[in-house]
């Protein structure tokens, strides 16, 4: 009997990623140029890594792009661990940290296994653990957003191999403090990932929780506060042990040559990425400041990222971001996310952008 093109079972019924619509896309939809089209539903920085790219001008023409790069990506590893402290056998460097996701993911994971998730929070988690067919616990986070540390520790069972912690937290944008981490890495035992892709901007990091916990894998990315999103440079740390056992799993020359020399450029000019982050910082609480005081249509949730999530009162947060979008303004809508009902997400611009932001949502919440 022939036996058809079957997909896999888990797929059938699989809630995919929230892709966002490509900017040529909203630009059609609702009549603009593309040019005059602003995300600010990524999380990306507005600022472009200028020493980085000039870098790259100057070696392209003699670049090897014939060649693989070097498997182990010495020369960025070599930054990544000047940059972190941690010695070279503590890092696995990941083609963006969604790579550093799955790859920690194929570790831990087998069937029917079980993921611990605090929610509401950064989806590939679950799309991660899903794929490998392993169940997933959502535990939802407290009213302030804040890990419900006993809840997750109840959650762990027999078939517990994993719990996801995003710290700062993605949508929300706050901070869990470092010892309710260190508390759910001790008394759960199991591999805890914590996600600090908003590490720079927050400043707080559990890296250091990696030299003395086993469970503890530290996750972060070059996309937010090295403005190198489209670069796609990640990494992991954790104890030389995991990281042996990544490196078995992890494909062979996931980074590009010229993300390597962009992500190496990028750790050698960290004074671009400092200035830019306090430029981040400044403006988000600037644009916090704004969004609070229109405290009778919208209520800001403080953050420790480059976003903010907020929620419209009175209205729905469905015709905001339709009519945002039509004055050339993308945010996140959080409407459908269990936990953030009603809520949608902003980047933080620039200064012009955070300002063109809170007049036309005035403008849109007025009628
Ligand atoms: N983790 C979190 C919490 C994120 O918000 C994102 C990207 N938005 C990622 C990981 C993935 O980042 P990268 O671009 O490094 O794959």
């Amino acid at each position: 009997m022939r036996q058809g093109m079957k997909i896999r079972k888990v797929l059938r019924e699989f809630e995919a990623y929230g892709w966002e619509t490509p900017t040529r896309e909203i630009a059609a939809e609702v009549g603009l140029n593309p040019e005059e089209i602003v995300r600010l539903d990524t999380n990306t920085s507005p600022y472009r890594p200028t020493a980085a790219l000039r870098r790259l001008a100057s070696v392209l023409p003699e670049t090897r792009v014939n060649d693989y790069p070097d498997t182990s990506y010495h020369g960025l590893a070599e930054g990544l661990s000047k940059y972190t402290g941690k010695g070279l056998e503590r890092i696995v460097v990941t083609n963006g940290a969604d790579e550093g996701l799955d790859i920690v993911t194929k570790v831990f994971l087998d069937q029917d296994d079980e993921v611990i998730i605090p929610t509401p929070t950064y989806s590939m988690y679950r799309i991660g653990a899903q794929l490998m067919g392993a169940r997933v616990r959502a535990v939802p986070r407290r009213g302030d957003f804040g890990l419900d540390v006993e809840a997750v520790l109840e959650a762990v069972g027999p078939r517990t191999k994993l719990v996801f912690l995003c710290n700062p937290n993605n949508p929300t944008g706050n901070f869990s403090p470092l010892a309710e981490v260190e508390r759910i890495a001790k008394e759960s035992g199991v591999a805890v990932l914590v996600d600090e892709a908003y590490y720079e901007m927050c400043g707080k990091t559990a890296i250091d929780l990696t030299d003395i916990y086993e469970n503890v894998i530290v996750c972060r990315t070059m996309s937010k506060a090295f403005s190198m999103a489209g670069v796609r440079v990640g990494y992991v740390v954790a104890k030389a042990e995991t990281v042996a056992e990544m490196n078995k799993v992890r494909p062979p020359n996931s980074l590009s040559v010229l993300s390597v020399i962009l992500g190496e450029a990028g750790l050698a000019n960290l004074g671009e990425m400092r200035k830019n982050v306090r430029a981040t910082v400044r403006e988000r609480q600037s644009l916090f400041r704004r969004l609070s005081e229109m405290k009778d249509s919208i209520v800001a949730y403080p953050s420790e990222t480059n976003f903010i999530m907020f929620k419209p009162r009175n209205a729905k947060a469905d015709d905001v971001q339709r009519r945002l979008m039509e004055r050339g303004l993308v945010l996140r809508n959080l409407s459908r996310v269990r936990g953030a009902e009603n809520c949608l997400r902003t980047t933080v611009g620039t200064a012009q952008t955070n300002l063109r932001l809170i007049s036309e949502l005035k403008k849109v919440l007025r009628n």
